[in-house]
């Protein structure tokens, strides 16, 4: 082989040049970077979405030998992990090493993805671990660790408000929608709708706390005809509005298309108190699709912004532009994309461009895919104003939530700082975007916000 010998080193010092200036090039490895990053660190951030519950009922607590509580299990079940990756179930026996010796292998076909990558900057900020190369030693102290933790709901606070920096948290509350609670000073209540949508008869409800014929019953309301169930829907609205609810959210893209038809209220008048068993799945989305349109004339009427979420659910019938036509039709509506419309982070970009009543929220697209969201960062910025755009954590307990954040500050500050080394933006505009991605652009969106701030 010693023929190749000249090729090879020549090849070889191709190579190590390559390697050499790929280091030179990483943005996150510059001064530049540091101090984007270090601003956008700095900022006390609105964080417009999350799903954290009140501290006793945190989900994924399991039993061990020291009682029922959080553990390493507890932090992987309750990230995003689970959706695309295995996870070794938590044994009976509540003991850590027979989980390990099975869990620490169900990370190996993990590594690239951004639902393993962004719960790593917990371990290593909050933990000082390096989960890519935890030792079992390491793993079992993190999970004793992370038991302690949660004896109180002080690292919980903590985490949240000096680790992670987060002022205040829309709070989505999924598993009691009409409660309209605030557990903790930095929560900002949301309405979630994604029920109300569907309520074309109480059957149609699991939870009384989703109901508003159960709300209806209990402020003794009647809902005999389709007018006396509008005026619930208000009444509800009326509540929400008082209880300082500051927007509405939607999650029905994950039971159903987001193209909503135009329907006249005598349409869905007709279908109204239909038991479930006697309407059909196309009359039951023309329902919807009558609500959907009902809820955006409220959303104006009552001056909550309505947040929808696009891309990643369903797939099939999530594409944003699907919601093009309702967009157009109720200007006066504030329709905030959520996710970006993962995938189709250029589809949101251009609805944005195209519509003034149109915000975009990346909450969730970096934990998606890190590199999607640091592209649509830097293509978003191109077409629409840089007050548009915000963010979320979209996550369940203290390491979740801290991660996600400074997955996204990362994120943000990659992207922007490219933006800086090729010179089409300077750096002090760069750090003012930062700001007002992170803070800024939720206060000016939702002034509301302002009587919640307590720093
Ligand atoms: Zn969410």
């Amino acid at each position: 082989m010693h023929q190749f010998l000249g090729i090879v080193v020549v090849f070889s010092i191709g190579l190590l040049w390559q390697a050499a200036s790929a280091f030179a090039d990483d943005t996150k490895a510059t001064d530049l970077y540091a101090r984007i990053k270090k601003s956008i660190d700095e900022v006390p951030a609105i964080d417009t979405h999350d799903h954290l519950r009140a501290f006793s009922e945190i989900p994924e607590q399991v039993d061990t030998p020291r009682g029922r509580g959080m553990t390493l299990y507890s932090l992987w079940s309750g990230s995003y992990y689970r959706w695309t990756n295995p996870l070794t179930p938590w044994p009976a026996s509540g003991g850590f090493d027979p989980w390990w010796q099975s869990a620490r292998h169900d990370f190996d076909d993990a590594r690239a993805t951004s639902f393993y990558r962004y719960l790593l900057p917990a371990f290593r900020d909050l933990y000082g671990i390096g989960f890519d190369a935890i030792s079992d030693e390491q793993a079992k102290q993190l999970s004793e660790q992370v038991f302690d933790h949660y004896q109180d709901d002080q690292w919980l606070i903590e985490v949240i408000t000096k680790h992670a920096n987060i002022e205040l948290m829309f709070i989505d509350p999924y598993w009691a929608r009409l409660s309209f609670v605030r557990d903790y000073q930095f929560s900002v209540p949301v309405l979630n709708v994604t029920t109300l949508m569907q309520a074309s008869h109480p059957a149609r409800f699991e939870s009384a706390l989703d109901s508003p014929y159960e709300y209806a019953r209990k402020h003794e309301l009647r809902t005999d005809t389709f007018e006396d169930f509008l005026a619930v829907i208000d009444a509800i609205f009326t509540e929400a509005g008082s209880s300082g609810c500051i927007c509405l959210k939607s999650t029905q893209a994950y039971q159903r298309t987001l193209s909503y038809q135009e329907v006249p209220a005598e349409r869905a008048k007709e279908l109204y108190g239909r038991p479930p068993g006697e309407i059909s799945d196309n009359e039951q989305q023309e329902f919807e699709d009558f609500m959907f349109w009902h809820v955006c004339r409220l959303s104006a009427k009552f001056d909550l912004p309505f947040q929808v979420h696009t891309g990643q659910a369903r797939v099939q019938g999530s594409n944003p532009l699907l919601l093009v036509d309702v967009i157009a039709a109720n200007p006066e509506t504030k329709f905030i994309l959520f996710h970006g419309g993962f995938p189709w982070v250029g589809e949101t970009g251009v609805i944005a461009m195209r519509h003034k009543n149109v915000w975009i929220d990346s909450v969730w697209l970096p934990t998606l895919s890190y590199t999607m969201a640091k592209r649509a960062y830097q293509e978003w910025l191109e077409i629409i104003p840089s007050d548009r755009i915000m963010w979320g954590a979209d996550t369940v307990n203290a390491e979740g939530i801290y991660a996600a954040t400074e997955f996204t500050r990362q994120c943000l500050a990659e992207a922007l700082a490219e933006k800086v080394e090729r010179g089409e933006l300077r750096e002090e505009h760069a750090i003012r975007i930062g700001r007002q991605v992170m803070r800024d652009n939720a206060l000016k969106l939702f002034p509301k916000l302002k009587k919640f701030l307590w720093r």
